[in-house]
């Protein structure tokens, strides 16, 4: 039988931001075991490799000199420096896993968000927010994998960020990893069910059939029905 709503098959760009320390990996890696049709975007960066990373999984880890490359070829979709380093995202496979159908995840900082709205503007844009700036502070320097002047600049940073929640779409604070994990699939599930998604309401005749019925029904238990 033909579906009452066909709605777009293509999936939802999902930038995902939050300051350094937020759970933004954690949250993301949850999501990513619970769902199948969602799809990670993996970044560049001249960054140098941290503590149990793996080239080609959490990052490519490339040298300055490459990345400058890349940006002068045009394939990155958005670029940013961060804390000294060079971040970005290769246009690559996203148009293809969109097309298929899927939500493609993409976990940059926020001027990186910016280019991607002014890029494509129906992208949906969630910030994975600390439960609290000492929360924060501990968590970077639990990591133990930077130097205390970084994590210094990444907590300053931590604080701009924070100051521009308001230019995405929804705020997921992470206080217990579980409860922000429902709440970001909760949030793409409702995404996935709107309105401007629908591309054509199938009704077919059964508004006609409906209302026959119904006057056939009046009328027998009530012979005298005007209708
Ligand atoms: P980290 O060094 O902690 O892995 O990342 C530092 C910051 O860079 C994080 O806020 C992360 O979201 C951001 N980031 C990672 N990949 C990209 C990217 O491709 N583009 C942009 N603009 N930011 C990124």
């Amino acid at each position: 039988m033909k579906e009452i709503i066909k709605s777009k098959e293509k999936g939802n760009l999902v930038v995902i931001s939050g300051p350094s320390g937020a759970g933004k990996g954690s949250v993301i890696q949850g999501i990513l075991k619970e769902e199948d049709n969602l799809w990670l975007s993996v970044s560049m960066t001249s960054r140098k490799i941290r503590g149990q990373e793996v080239d080609g999984k959490e990052y490519y880890f490339i040298t300055r000199e490459e990345f400058e490359k890349k940006i002068e070829d045009g394939e990155l979709l958005e670029y940013t420096e961060y804390s000294g380093n060079y971040y970005g995202t290769p246009r690559g496979k996203i148009h293809e896993h969109l097309e298929a159908g899927e939500d493609v995840i993409l976990e940059i900082e926020i001027e990186g968000a910016l280019r991607i709205k002014e890029l494509i503007p129906e992208a949906l844009f969630i910030f994975i927010m600390p439960p609290s700036m000492k929360e924060l502070k501990k968590r970077l320097e639990r990591r133990n994998t930077e130097t205390e002047d970084k994590i210094i600049r990444r907590f300053k940073r931590a604080y701009q960020e924070i100051n521009e929640v308001t230019k995405y779409n929804y705020v997921v604070v992470n206080d217990e990893l579980e409860k922000a994990i429902r709440k970001v699939q909760a949030i793409l599930l409702a995404e996935r069910c709107r309105v401007d998604r629908i591309e054509e309401v199938y009704v077919g005749n059964e508004e006609e059939l409906l209302h026959e019925s119904l006057v056939d029904h009046k009328n027998l238990v009530n012979p005298e029905s005007k209708i």
